[in-house]
């Protein structure tokens, strides 16, 4: 259906995004630029298998509220490819599965911030990711990634401007009936309050 032709640099932000806040929209804009992205495809994920201990909301809350929070922007897009594929989400079944749907003219940067960074060598077939994708991490307030142990090379840092802002914390503030204007876009406000999200912590 679509003419448009597919990007040639594509970023990836995967997230669960439970909810989408300014701190994402700005990272993905100040990569989108500094690394010249044609794209940033949002990719909300399935069932996330660090999260244990909480529910998350269901996916297509999620992913509703991602589709509202980047409509606005012409070089934002999502992707359903982690929620409509069962099971929990490993980030390298996400960037074979885009990879498989843009072809191999497009190259990957996969952005993620310090605190997911910091895990990464924990993820599934981590050698294989550096592979499939270039990877850009954002600073974020309060995450030091010196002892990290990234491999050299493979992982780009970004300084993004300072956005102390986490989806836990909008969620607590939901539940105990504190403002979440301006940390959220006012889109996202207004469907957490139709939907009646995140008044229990
Ligand atoms: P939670 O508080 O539930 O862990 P979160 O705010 O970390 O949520 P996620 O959906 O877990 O949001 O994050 C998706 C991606 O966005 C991750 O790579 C995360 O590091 C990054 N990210 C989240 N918040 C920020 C922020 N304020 N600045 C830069 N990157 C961020
Ligand atoms: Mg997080």
């Amino acid at each position: 259906m679509s003419s448009v032709s597919n990007p040639k640099r594509l970023g990836v932000m995967g997230g669960t995004f439970d909810p989408i806040h300014h701190g994402h929209l700005v990272a993905a804009s100040e990569v989108q630029h500094w690394f010249h992205l044609d794209e940033v495809v949002f990719v909300p994920t399935g069932q996330p298998w660090q999260k244990t201990g909480r529910d998350v909301t269901p996916a297509e809350d999620r992913y509703l509220m991602t589709v509202i929070a980047t409509a606005s922007n012409p070089v934002f897009s999502v992707s359903r490819v982690d929620i409509d594929r069962a099971g929990p989400t490993y980030t390298v079944d996400t960037l074979r599965d885009l990879r498989a749907q843009y072809g191999d003219d497009t190259e990957l940067f996969f952005i993620t911030g310090a605190d997911a960074l910091g895990q990464i060598l924990s993820w599934r077939d981590h050698d294989e990711l550096f592979d499939l994708a270039h990877f850009v991490g954002c600073t974020r307030p309060g995450h030091d990634l010196s002892a990290v142990g990234l491999p050299e090379g493979k992982v780009t840092l970004v300084e993004v401007p300072a956005l102390a802002i986490s989806s836990s914390e909008c969620r607590q503030r939901v539940a105990g009936d504190e403002p979440i204007w301006y940390l959220v876009p006012d889109g996202i406000v207004q469907y957490i309050n139709k939907r009646g999200l995140y008044v229990e912590a």
